[in-house]
């Protein structure tokens, strides 16, 4: 199924583009929803890096059918006003680096989702432009800003995302950010290329630096 992309809601300056996955980089996912799991009486067994398979039931220990998983996620996060909450200090951070750059989100949930996710972020302050889309990144943030002669940054909890966008965009700013899950430590690890950055202070020093920017703390 291909998708049309509209990005007609996204005007950027001439200015430095941070590009910004939202799960597990601004709002928590994995660990509400294993607390959304338990209010079914299911929990998240982690033995490999997928929900299929190790999402079980907690009376049975059975595991959910693919199907209902995908239904699962799919109420969560229609339900995420309620359960997911943002990072320590990514607002005043984004805030920051937005006096000197645009900020962008670039979230990987079906674009039904995106009026709940876009209500959530604007009620915790995060204002900034929002892409939903389960296409690669890679070639949406190209599609972006590979013609500008201007820094970028790109900023995901998945491998896989990171090495998309540093295979499409030269010269991009690629951080690695991910909470410790027990899921996430499972996770395919980004290629030795690729920074890590530990929280939101030291993402944004990082930043700083690739555009050229005196830290504002
Ligand atoms: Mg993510």
């Amino acid at each position: 199924m291909s998708e049309i992309l509209d990005l007609s809601h996204v005007t950027l300056s001439d200015r430095p583009l941070i590009v910004c996955d939202v799960d597990d980089v601004v709002l928590n996912f994995a660990a509400p929803f294993q607390d959304f799991l338990r209010e079914s009486g299911h929990e998240l067994l982690p033995r490999s890096f997928r929900l299929t398979g190790n999402i079980v039931s907690i009376a049975t220990q059975e595991a959910m059918a693919e199907l209902e998983v995908k239904r699962t996620i799919g109420a969560f996060f229609e339900a995420q006003e309620t359960w997911q909450t943002p990072f320590d200090r990514v607002g005043e951070t984004l805030e920051s680096l937005a006096e000197d750059a645009d900020v962008l989100f670039l979230t990987a949930m079906p674009p039904r989702f995106q009026e709940a996710r876009r209500r959530l972020l604007d009620r915790l302050g995060l204002t900034f432009p929002l892409i939903a889309s389960e296409a690669p990144k890679g070639p949406i943030m190209k599609r972006l800003h590979a013609e500008r002669a201007l820094p970028s940054v790109f900023i995901d909890d998945m491998a896989h995302n990171l090495h998309s966008v540093r295979d499409h965009v030269s010269d991009s700013l690629i951080i690695h950010m991910m909470p410790d899950s027990p899921l996430h430590l499972l996770a395919p690890k980004p290629d030795d290329s690729i920074v890590r950055a530990m929280d939101w202070p030291h993402a944004g020093e990082l930043i700083n630096t690739h555009i050229g920017r005196a830290s504002s703390r």
